[in-house]
């Protein structure tokens, strides 16, 4: 959508051969990648699927209150960060790309690509090929993209824990408006948010050595993650048990990788953006905006540069400082989730007063405060 706002006729090349909708948990889309949709008025229907979580209140396992933190900033219109199922978000995505005229093939999986006279030559697993001037790799953590940039290009990094989640209905737990609660349990990390109606949306984290492969997390049933996860929480005050007793969802557990340092972006006619340049852990709560980010500015680089080369430098020049940073943050975050005894008994002695400073809105203005003003040259 950027690139047609600038004149680039796009079209997006999606492996899934089928609506990806429905696929997914829930996620938070902060307050800064909502401002990025902004500058491309992409924004309305993404905002109608979500419902706003602008707070943040922490708990340590044995129902201490830590203290509170804001999950981004209000946008000057009153938008704020909001959860959002996934599907809902590649959904409004997706239909607001369609209205626009915006050409999406699905079932074309990138195999390859190579230099062809001035621009790009991809090849897709149906054995069909394409021309163009630019490819985007926008291709997830596993991008095959990073691969053709770099055949050295590092792999994602395990970070020792599991990510787990799921909705309940039906229990008596009161609705917590615009608040996720964040427990610092003893053997788990729990986080949820009650609804209006009732529905209430939970996510755990849980350390697991060795890096499991898709087919032994897939090898164990729900009902044994159901246990597992009980168990973990059974220590711990708060509704963790209640939540996950009342949740009919199966539960699958997915291991948690992030992308700290990619050191190639580009080469010739292609770049890497989103997860496949610079993959967050999901503890920040920012990988989306930040690949929302890496496309508006892309697209203002293409825009103002004199030609593509030029404009992937400009495009690295001014993304690569801040997803790094952000990467490490949600690093730091998601290693104090799962402490042992004495970093946990410390982590909740210095918790309340370190949130007492994060409280200021100044203090993740680093995070939140970004924003991309449209108009601007970047050269
Ligand atoms: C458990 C978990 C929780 C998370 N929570 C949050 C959160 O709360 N907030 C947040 O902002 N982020 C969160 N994230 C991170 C977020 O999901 C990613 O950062 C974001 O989806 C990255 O977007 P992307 O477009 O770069 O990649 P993706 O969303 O991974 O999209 C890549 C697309 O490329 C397609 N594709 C892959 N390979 C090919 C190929 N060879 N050819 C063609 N198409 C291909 C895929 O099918 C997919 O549609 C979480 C991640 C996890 C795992």
């Amino acid at each position: 959508m950027a690139l047609q706002k600038i004149g680039i006729d796009a079209t997006i090349f999606e492996a899934h051969d089928g609506s990806a909708d429905f696929i997914g948990s829930f996620l938070n889309t902060a307050s800064n990648g909502l401002d990025a949709l902004k500058a491309i008025d992409a924004h309305s229907r993404v905002l109608a699927r979500g419902f706003p979580t602008p707070r943040m209140v922490m708990w340590s396992g044995s129902g201490k209150r830590l203290g509170e933190v804001a999950n981004g900033l209000r946008l000057p219109d009153g938008t704020v960060s909001i959860t959002v199922e996934r599907g809902h978000l590649h959904g409004a995505l997706r239909l607001e790309a369609l209205k626009r005229g915006i050409r999406i093939e699905q079932g074309k999986r990138l195999v390859s690509a190579e230099p062809s006279d001035g621009g790009v030559t991809a090849r897709f697993a149906d054995g069909t090929e394409v021309d163009g001037d630019l490819l985007i790799g926008a291709d997830g953590i596993h991008s095959r993209t990073r691969h053709l940039v770099d055949p050295a290009a590092p792999s994602p990094r395990y970070a020792g824990q599991l990510s787990i989640g799921g909705r309940a209905r039906g229990t008596t737990l009161r609705p917590t408006p615009e608040v996720f609660h964040m427990i610092f349990g003893r053997r788990a990390f729990f986080g949820y948010s009650v609804r209006e109606q009732g529905e209430v949306y939970w996510f755990a984290n849980m350390a697991w050595s060795g890096e499991p492969t898709r087919e032994s997390l897939g090898a164990i049933a729900p009902t044994e993650w159901r246990r597992t996860l009980m168990d973990l929480v059974a220590d711990d005050a708060g509704p963790a048990r209640d939540i996950i007793r009342a949740t009919t969802d199966e539960l699958a557990a997915f291991p948690v990788y992030d992308m700290p340092v990619v050191p190639q972006w580009h080469r010739d006619s292609m770049v890497i953006i989103g997860d496949a340049a610079h993959a967050t852990s999901p503890s920040s709560g920012q990988g989306a905006s930040m690949a929302i980010e890496d496309a508006i500015v892309l697209a203002k680089c293409l825009r103002d540069c004199d030609d593509i080369a030029q404009a992937l430098v400009a495009y690295e020049r001014l993304r690569r400082k801040r997803v790094e940073r952000v990467v490490a943050y949600s690093a730091r975050v998601g290693q104090s989730k799962t402490l042992g005894t004495v970093g946990r008994r410390l982590r909740d002695l210095v918790m309340p007063l370190a949130l007492r400073l994060f409280a200021s809105p100044n203090a993740h203005a680093w995070l939140y405060g970004y924003h991309i003003d449209w108009s601007e040259r970047v050269v």
